[in-house]
């Protein structure tokens, strides 16, 4: 967590502007002493004494919280972004970044390792609920970054879901404000063409074809999309098709026209 409660004044405060002269500090959520983790190297953060029982912060990565402060920092610099907020409570949930963006309400969330399928879903429900609208959004990782090089990938349960939800396009965080939207195109597979006589002495052939991979998809990235500027606000209706199921939720959409 990058904000936490200073205790002698009760004010949300920042692990960036803060020092160990100014603890206690307590966890927002459940009130328990954090402790300040200032690395030379390491985005400055607060961090429960073990053992927690509290799931506030949990499961961050140092690449989490870097996404997230750098976010926030490039958001601050857009005259169109207002009421902008770190880890905004608003009880069921906490979104990573929440602001209005040219007076809508939009919660920035940054999918981290232990969120499964269930609790995007939850939580995309809960802001629907207060009448925001959610960005999901992944890390553009090593990983991300090979499977785009190498046009081949098999998405995880919740990029299929972002997939989904998105109208076809999932978006992972490459700097301050802006993100790469990726599709998820149909992957085809060549099957080997083989020739062989049976043990009647007949020809006999097979392959020489395409088919589609059930298990791989072509990731087709395009251009960079700032959140401040290219998005729209967009309700939609529960909608199922196999595995993925997606609540009647308020999302926050890019404004492209299909690119793939
Ligand atoms: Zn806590």
């Amino acid at each position: 967590m990058l904000c936490s409660i200073r205790a002698n004044s009760n004010e949300k405060v920042f692990a960036l502007t803060s020092d160990k002269s100014h603890g206690p500090f307590l966890c927002p959520k459940c009130r328990q002493e954090v402790v300040i983790r200032k690395g030379k190297i390491k985005i400055h953060h607060f961090a429960h004494k073990p053992p927690a029982m509290c799931s506030h912060g949990k499961g961050e990565t140092e690449a989490h919280r870097n996404c997230k402060m750098s976010i926030y920092s490039a958001l601050k610099t857009k005259p169109n972004v207002q009421a902008l907020e770190l880890e905004k409570d608003f009880g069921p949930v906490v979104a990573d970044v929440y602001c209005l963006i040219d007076n809508v309400p939009v919660a920035i969330e940054v999918q981290r390792s232990n969120l499964s399928v269930n609790n995007i879903t939850q939580r995309s429900e809960e802001y629907s609920k207060l009448g925001i609208y959610v960005l999901w959004i992944g890390l553009h990782d090593s990983t991300v970054k090979k499977q785009i090089d190498n046009k081949q990938c098999s998405p995880k349960a919740w990029e299929k879901w972002c997939h989904a939800a998105y109208f076809g396009r999932v978006y992972y965080w490459y700097q301050e404000d802006l993100l790469l939207p990726v599709h998820f195109a149909a992957h085809k597979l060549y099957v080997k063409e083989s020739e062989w006589y049976d043990p009647d002495g007949n020809h006999q052939s097979a392959g020489g074809y395409e088919r589609f991979s059930k298990r791989y998809k072509t990731p087709v990235a395009t251009s960079l999309l700032s959140i401040a500027n290219s998005f729209k606000a967009i309700p939609k209706s529960a909608w199922q098709q196999g595995t993925v199921s997606i609540p009647n939720c308020r999302l926050y959409v890019d404004r492209l026209r299909k690119w793939w």
